[in-house]
């Protein structure tokens, strides 16, 4: 099997000085790419910053004869990320949001400086760049963005209100990209993935941490942002060599006349129903969320 390339593609990835965005900007640069390697370079919790991490990185690059530029902007200045790719390598083809933090507390003792930071670097620095780049990915009709949530967004984690709702949101954000960017040949995914890093070590035991190393989540980010890929507005897990795909359920649900008996008693009465994922549907997309309402107002099919 040919082996997977990029060849003359401009790959940016943001927090790319470390953990998996420096796996990344390896990866790509070892099969032709072109990489923007943006990171901060400040603490895992948001402070301070250094042009020493992207560099680093940049410097590996090149050593291997590949080729790779620095950029040492916040993502939440996403424009001048892009315009990196721009000045330097006239396009941009591929968007890897990566760059994160965490500020972990529960949400009894939240500052808002600890729910704002988190939102800003996640949520708005993966809008900022995408906005920037999406111009570019219209007028070549060709871009490929991975935005990077987490299993705590998926389902919620102890300690991580603020950084579970901003990586919920950038699944959002990637299910409305793949609807936008369809037309265009621009495809949007979202990744959940499993790695050690500076992220992970103060969680998980040193074993693990051997085995989770960021290398083995590179893989399936590669296959999902080559050109010969269909797959868009999709979520995927990626740890250790384990991958899977993620999607909405939905129960078929209860349907109640909607008259004067449609009261809470019809609905507790109807409870296993409403619960019962016999028979679910996949959701994935607001019109598929008609589904049995659309029965119950007794619409036309082809109604909006
Ligand atoms: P990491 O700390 O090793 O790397 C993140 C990089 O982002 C750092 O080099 C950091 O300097 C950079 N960065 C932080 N804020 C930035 C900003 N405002 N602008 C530009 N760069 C910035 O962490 P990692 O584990 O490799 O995490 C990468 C991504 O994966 C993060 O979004 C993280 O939330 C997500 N994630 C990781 C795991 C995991 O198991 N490691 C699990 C779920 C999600």
């Amino acid at each position: 099997m040919a082996e997977l390339r990029f060849d003359n593609q401009v790959v940016v990835i943001t927090g790319a000085g470390a953990g998996l965005g420096r796996e990344y900007a390896r990866l790509f640069a070892s099969r032709g790419a072109k990489v923007v390697v943006n990171d901060l370079g400040g603490s895992f919790r948001g402070e301070g910053s250094s042009s020493k991490t992207a560099d680093a990185v940049v410097k590996e690059i090149k050593d291997a004869g590949g080729i790779a530029v620095a950029n040492y902007d916040s993502v939440e200045y996403g424009e001048k990320i892009i315009d990196t790719a721009i000045k330097n390598f006239g396009r941009v083809d591929v968007l890897i949001n990566n760059a994160g933090i965490l500020r972990d507390i529960t949400v009894k003792n939240m500052k808002d400086a600890d729910w704002d930071l988190i939102m800003t670097v996640h949520l708005t620095g993966a809008y900022k760049t995408t906005r920037a780049a999406w111009p570019h990915f219209r007028r070549q009709r060709y871009g490929r963005v991975i935005n990077t949530s987490s299993s705590s967004g998926l389902f919620g984690n102890f300690g991580q209100g603020n950084y579970a709702a901003a990586k919920l949101a950038l699944i959002g954000l990637t299910e409305t990209l793949a609807k936008e960017g369809a037309k265009y040949n621009i495809h949007a995914n979202a990744l959940a993935p499993g790695a050690a890093s500076r992220l992970t070590e103060t969680v998980w035991p040193p074993d693990m941490m051997k085995l989770m190393t960021p290398t083995w989540v590179v893989p399936l980010v590669a296959v999902l942002v080559h050109s010969s890929n269909k797959e868009t507005g999709s979520i995927f897990e990626a740890a250790a060599g384990h991958f899977s795909k993620i999607r909405w359920e939905r129960s078929k649900g209860l349907l109640l006349r909607p008259d004067d008996s449609l009261n809470p008693d019809a609905v507790l009465k109807g409870w296993n129903t409403i619960i019962d994922f016999k028979d679910a549907e996949h959701p994935n997309r607001v019109a598929d969320s008609m589904g049995l309402l659309r029965k119950a107002l007794q619409l036309p099919k082809n109604a909006p």
